[in-house]
């Protein structure tokens, strides 16, 4: 569910990239690499139609060029891509340059979309003693990608688990058995891929980026790419609450936020200020960690920074167990429904982010397993039907300011569900998870990534820049 990524979006970014990385490898493999004299890339659906908000094209160009989005500098971006324009070479694999035009090369194509996913893309190469190839790749939400034509059961469905889950009540039902909490349940399955150390080293390296991630987007100032002029709030807020409080590092920074004191209206402010920070460096192209999107990046490190801050939550197994928790409630949203705006709209993506904070909170704040579960579904259910419709295509309208909404929906649910006995709740998380997969179902394709609908539509703005 956490993936270290680049903005500003899972499907439409980070997917492609591995798509184009996928590929890149596969012809590799094959032993065509070197072969290749042209790749024109398609992309079809919401891809097309909001790829260039997104960045889609130029993710594909990095990813033709061997380079990985967890490690490649954001720094480097624009000029490696005004050198691919400039120059019309690209090296592929990071070793054999072709001729590439990204204006002719990259077709959007807008009025086509091929069945199984609305995010598609394909690379036809050429190759030098004149055979051609094709291959399709899906970006499947949150960063996921599938090949045409390939198994779509991942490795978790292979290999045995000591607790394989696939709905709440699967969850719940070795939560009972065992008497274990959702993180510990985790933790068993996750030790089938790697010993315990290695994935708590992991986990703690998300929070690391997170964390960062928190603290990069508040001390910078000034307007979002794009074109539509939006200025960074994070850097005023992030100021204004600390009083001219000096600081040099993180630490000093959490120091002087905690001084601060717990009145209702600061800590309200300080989450909306980590989550508008995280949003706003995924809306530049900056370092991010897929949760379980890039638009919804921001509820969970808000949520945790907040545990962290505000709750007692600063110690290195608090922040391990939150996470652990909270990934799994997304695969459960992802096996029964979906974490792709291009299917389900908004509430797949900060409907999602927000159910799998508020289980993640309630656990670590002493509910019970079955508290933990009644904060996503009350998270979930007040998401339900909410569309994707950003202006211009770009991540930031009404992305940026939905990951304060659903951190603090997620805080809400919490507290419900803590001051609640799930006895008598009508509703259950598997009963949420159906519900929101037909209302995405029923969703008009308009409101599914696609800046056809809503406040794309409806707010005229000028993209010069575009
Ligand atoms: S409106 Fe929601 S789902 Fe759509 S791009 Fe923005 S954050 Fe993602």
């Amino acid at each position: 569910m956490f993936k270290i990524g680049i903005g500003p979006s899972s499907s439409h970014t980070l997917g492609p990239w591995r798509a184009a990385q996928k590929f890149t490898d596969s012809l590799n493999k094959a032993g065509k690499l070197d072969q290749v004299i042209r790749i024109e890339v398609l992309l079809y659906g919401s891809l097309a139609k909001t790829g260039v908000g997104h960045g889609t094209d130029i993710a594909v160009q990095l990813g033709l060029c061997g380079e990985d989005p967890v490690s490649f500098d954001v720094n480097s971006i624009d000029a490696r891509i005004n050198d691919i324009k400039q120059m019309k070479k690209l090296l592929l694999g990071a070793r054999h340059e072709i001729d590439f035009d990204p204006k002719e090369d990259i077709e959007f194509l807008f009025s086509e979309s091929l069945p199984f996913h609305p995010n598609a893309l394909t690379f036809l190469v050429e190759l030098k003693n004149g055979d051609t190839l094709a291959e399709t790749y899906y970006s499947i939400g949150g960063g996921f990608v599938q090949k045409e034509g390939e198994n779509p059961l991942d490795a978790s469905a292979v290999i045995e688990l000591p607790f394989p889950i696939n709905t709440a009540n699967d969850l719940l039902h070795w939560c009972r058995k065992t008497g274990m909490s959702i993180h510990e349940i985790v933790m068993e399955n996750e030790v089938v891929w790697h010993p315990e150390p290695a994935v708590k080293k992991m986990v703690l390296n998300i929070w690391r980026v997170m964390k960062e991630c928190i603290y990069r987007g508040s001390a910078t100032e000034g307007y979002l790419p794009g074109g539509l002029q939006v200025k960074r709030r994070a850097f005023a807020l992030n100021k204004k609450l600390l009083k001219g409080k000096e600081y040099n590092n993180y630490d000093e920074w959490a120091a002087a936020i905690r001084e601060g004191g717990n009145q209702f209206n600061y800590i309200l402010d300080w989450v909306s200020c980590f989550a508008l920070a995280v949003n706003e460096e995924n809306a530049s192209f900056g370092r991010v960690v897929t949760a379980p999107t890039n638009g919804a990046a921001g509820v969970i490190p808000a949520v945790l920074q907040y545990f962290i801050l505000f709750c007692n939550g600063d110690s290195e197994e608090k922040i391990i167990q939150f996470l652990l928790t909270a990934s799994e409630i997304g695969s459960i949203f992802k096996k029964g429904a979906t974490i792709s705006a291009a299917m389900g709209g908004c509430q797949a993506e900060i409907g999602v982010s927000s159910a799998m904070a508020a289980a993640a909170l309630t656990e670590s704040l002493g509910g019970s397993q079955r508290q933990a579960m009644m904060a996503a579904e009350i998270a979930m259910e007040h998401h339900l039907g909410m569309t994707c419709d950003p202006i211009g295509g770009l991540v930031q309208i009404p992305c940026i300011e939905r990951n304060t909404m659903g951190a603090i929906k997620a805080i809400t649910a919490s507290q419900l569900a803590l001051q609640s006995t799930p006895d008598f709740a009508k509703v259950s998380l598997d009963g949420v998870i159906k519900t929101m997969w037909d209302t995405a179902l029923d969703m008009n394709s308009k409101y599914k990534e696609t800046a056809d609908g809503g406040l794309a539509v409806n707010v005229p703005l000028s993209l010069s820049e575009c």
